[in-house]
């Protein structure tokens, strides 16, 4: 499902087909990224996200479709005439050369002036935090040092489209967050269009200003992070994006805008009933998992749910709990962590409510 894009589009791409042999590569697609937008290319291993970022950036011919960068037809057009910065993640500095060498070079493939090009050097290491380090070699850096050498190289010739492919891949998960928002802050600040490629959805849903995920290559859902999180197109989206609840249903009745759904074991929910009218019909009804709430004695809410504890993790400042329900299946919840009140353990027993709108429905086949 692709959306129509609602601001100017500045990357447009259309009919994209790639095969290697049998494997279908891409199968057809289509997406345009806005002006000034981050978006994020999202999906498991082998879905097709390298590929479509090489065909954008030349470095992988189409069998099929055009590709269009500010209005120019690009399709053919060589990687070095495309105005694309990169970065990857295994930096590829050239090694002998140093800082300023490195991101000197786009400039003087351009055969940009030499004053221009030192001023343009110094612009960029500036804006990625690295001014003073020029004359160092890229082996006298850290890993997040050199992302950013790599990053001010891929900005630094003002190009129209920054491409990122797993580019904090390699480095710790402090230093990949800290990194995270260093490349949010400099994509906002210079308005750079930009196509991210990451298999890690907590990434995806922090940076993006949107995701597209994509499967067996094709593009299964488009939006902000918000809707891909509370609202999944389908059950691939729902499970590949964050933590679910999955409950298979029916639909056994719909009144007054809401739906009642049988599930598994016994089990009766409430959901909202938006587009849901067919009586008997089969979904899935997604509940993520801090949604619901610890019910006291007495209280009600539109769903509950009684079940013991099997398993708690503590998280920090919220536990997950496993919890084996009454009349069966499991249920995955979060629970904020208060201090000085501990963690329940396995065995105990907790009732939990939820409303109607925490729930969502996919299509079940
Ligand atoms: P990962 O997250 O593992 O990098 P990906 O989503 O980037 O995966 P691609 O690298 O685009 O996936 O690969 C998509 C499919 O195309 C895979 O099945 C892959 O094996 C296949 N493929 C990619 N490049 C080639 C190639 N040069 N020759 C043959 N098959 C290829």
């Amino acid at each position: 499902m692709v959306e129509p894009a609602t601001g100017s589009a500045d990357l447009e791409l259309s009919g994209l087909i790639r095969r290697f042999g049998t494997v279908t590569a891409l199968a057809g697609v289509d997406l345009a990224v806005r002006a000034g937008e981050l978006l994020t290319i999202l999906g498991p291993s082998g879905s097709g996200k390298t590929t479509l970022l090489k065909a954008v950036a030349g470095f992988e011919m189409l069998d099929a479709g055009d590709i269009r960068l500010k209005g120019r037809d690009i399709t053919l057009a060589p990687p070095a005439r495309r105005n694309i910065g990169m970065v990857f993640q295994n930096y590829a500095l050239f090694p002998h050369m140093d800082v300023a060498a490195n991101v000197a070079f786009p400039l003087e493939m351009r055969g940009m002036a030499k004053a221009a090009i030192a001023e343009k050097v110094a612009w960029a290491l500036q804006t990625v935090d690295l001014a003073g380090y020029g004359a160092r070699l890229p082996r006298q850096l850290s890993g997040g040092q050199q992302q950013r050498v790599a990053l001010a190289r891929a900005v630094v010739f003002d190009p129209g489209l920054l491409l990122l492919d797993e580019p904090f891949g390699a480095l710790d998960r402090k230093l990949r967050e800290q990194m995270q928002l260093e490349v949010k802050r400099l994509q906002r600040r210079l308005g750079l269009t930009t196509l991210f490629v990451t298999h890690d959805q907590e990434e995806a849903l922090i940076l993006s200003d949107r995701i597209a995920v994509m499967k067996s290559g094709q593009i299964e859902q488009l939006g902000t992070p918000e809707e891909i999180y509370a609202r999944p197109a389908n059950r691939f989206v729902a499970d590949f994006i964050g933590e679910s609840n999955l409950f298979r249903c029916r639909v056994s009745a719909v009144a007054d805008g809401m739906a009642t759904l049988t599930g598994e074991g016994g089990l009766t929910l409430r959901i909202v009933a938006g587009t849901l009218t067919a009586i008997g019909s089969e979904i899935g009804a997604l509940l993520r998992p801090e949604r619901p709430r610890i019910l006291v004695p007495g209280e009600t809410a539109g769903n509950m749910a009684e079940g013991e504890v099997v398993e708690a993790v503590y998280l920090g400042e919220s536990v997950k709990y496993a919890l084996r329900l009454v009349g069966g299946g499991s249920l995955l919840v979060r629970l904020p962590f208060k201090a000085g009140h501990g963690m329940l353990s396995p065995g105990q027993r907790l009732r939990l409510g939820w409303d109607p709108a925490d729930m969502h429905a996919v299509p079940w086949s």
